[in-house]
């Protein structure tokens, strides 16, 4: 398969090419070329097929013959080391569990599977490669654990300093090995800027090979329809009724639009809804017709405080850059800290569980679409394990909760980070090392 450029101005590239690159070199994102539904005999045996052969039906057609068979199912046996759980609420509203790998939140699924597609590259290769990532929490953690121990690749996340949640930070600092967790003295843009400059510094190129793990990236953004498919056919064997809406709390929309693409090919998913919080930029999009994306604002659902959403794109081109089009299938609502809150406190009383920040916010927007569509069966991310967000969690619920294996297990190891002020503080430490 081949992908090419959303700002038209790179020749088509394979899809080691396009994971090797991240982003195109002129600045646009990657898309496949096709996206074709999945053919009858796909769907005559979806109910009794694992999740594994799922994923390989799914993803084969994005990597042709680069990755032979055998391998592409063990990558994907690695990456679906965990469970996907649809828990029942009510009769006709779900949680779609996506916390239940290393990290607890859904961004472990695209970090292992493409840790693992570049580990497959690079196996006959002596090039070693530096991933370099900027994180607001989440995609640091799960970039770190996805990389941990493969062979060939060094990784290098930079976090800006007392703006990580606690939990976050000793899943940046405590990996070692090939993992070199970098904490900046600024903002999570700054972090973001010092990569961008790293990318575009030609001196750096006789040290280092440099690639990036961020949701642009398609080996990070196009397995996230796999669990689209996992929740589906959950519904399909528990005859559950029709149609099926999905709730999904959006920050950079790479989640979504993997979807967005599971619909594409044929699942039958009848409704998308955007949630976010303050960041409305997409919200304010379909409202009105125009993308003005503005800076972001902090909020205690802080992964999805992006102002200028990057796959709005990819969605873009998925329907034809149509906006008509794209209603017919997404519904997009924003939702206050406060709301958030109260619905956190909510979905405790009134349906007994525990949502994170970013689930309360996906749970609100499916409500908001149920008030109009009574009849649908409602799906809602819940995009990250609420022990992640403890402090505003027991706050919220004055309530405690119980801390999983996956973090206890790091809570007492060692925590070894180095300082950075500047961007000359990264470059000598990517000049010497
Ligand atoms: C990254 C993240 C999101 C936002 O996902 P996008 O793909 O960027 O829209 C939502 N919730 C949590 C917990 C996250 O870590």
């Amino acid at each position: 398969m081949k992908f090419f450029s959303l700002n038209n101005n790179t020749p088509p590239v394979n899809f080691e090419k396009a994971v090797r690159m991240g982003l195109a070199p002129d600045r646009g994102l990657f898309f496949p070329e096709t996206i074709k539904p999945l053919p009858d005999t796909f769907w005559d045996g979806f109910l009794q097929m694992s999740k594994e052969d799922i994923a390989f039906e799914v993803i084969s057609q994005f990597i042709g013959d680069e990755i032979p068979e055998l391998d592409l199912k063990q990558i994907i046996k690695e990456t679906l080391c965990f469970d996907f759980p649809l828990v029942h609420l009510n009769d006709n509203v779900s949680t779609l569990e996506l916390f239940q790998g290393p990290t607890m939140a859904f961004k472990d699924v695209g970090g292992r599977f493409m840790a693992r597609c570049l580990g497959h590259f690079n196996k006959n290769n002596d090039e070693k490669v530096t991933v370099l990532v900027a994180t607001s929490g989440d995609t640091g953690g799960a970039v770190a654990s996805g990389f941990d121990g493969i062979q060939g690749i060094e990784v290098i996340i930079l976090y800006p300093k007392g703006k990580v949640s606690a939990i976050q930070e000793l899943q940046l600092t405590t990996q070692g090995k090939n993992i070199t967790a970098l904490e900046v003295e600024g903002t999570f843009d700054d972090c973001q800027e010092m990569v961008k400059t790293a990318f575009l510094d030609p001196s750096l190129k006789q040290y280092r090979n440099l690639t990036s793990a961020n949701s642009i990236n398609v080996a990070r953004w196009l397995p996230q329809s796999f669990y689209y498919f996992f929740a589906v056919q959950d519904l399909m064997k528990k005859r559950t009724s029709v149609p099926y809406v999905f709730s999904v709390p959006s920050g950079n929309f790479g989640n979504i639009c993997a979807g967005l693409v599971a619909h594409k090919m044929g699942l039958p998913i009848a409704h998308f809804i955007a949630s976010t919080n303050n960041n409305d930029t997409f919200p304010r999009y379909m409202e009105a017709g125009v993308f003005s994306p503005k800076p972001s604002v902090q909020t205690i659902s802080n992964a999805m405080d992006v102002g200028n959403p990057s796959n709005f794109e990819r969605i873009q081109k998925l329907f034809n850059y149509d906006l008509f089009k794209l209603k017919t299938i997404c519904s997009a609502y924003a939702f206050s800290d406060k709301e958030t809150r109260s619905a956190m406190t909510e979905v405790y009383k009134d349906l007994n569980y525990i949502t994170d920040p970013h689930g309360a916010v996906g749970y609100l927007g499916l409500k908001e679409y149920m008030k109009s569509h009574p009849g649908v069966q409602g799906v809602f991310l819940e995009t990250a394990h609420p022990v992640k967000f403890l402090d505003i969690v027991e706050q919220t619920l004055k309530q405690k909760i119980e801390i999983p294996k996956q973090i206890q297990d790091i809570m007492d190891k060692k925590s070894t980070k180095k300082p950075v002020k500047s961007y000359e503080g990264l470059k000598a430490i990517l000049v010497e090392s």
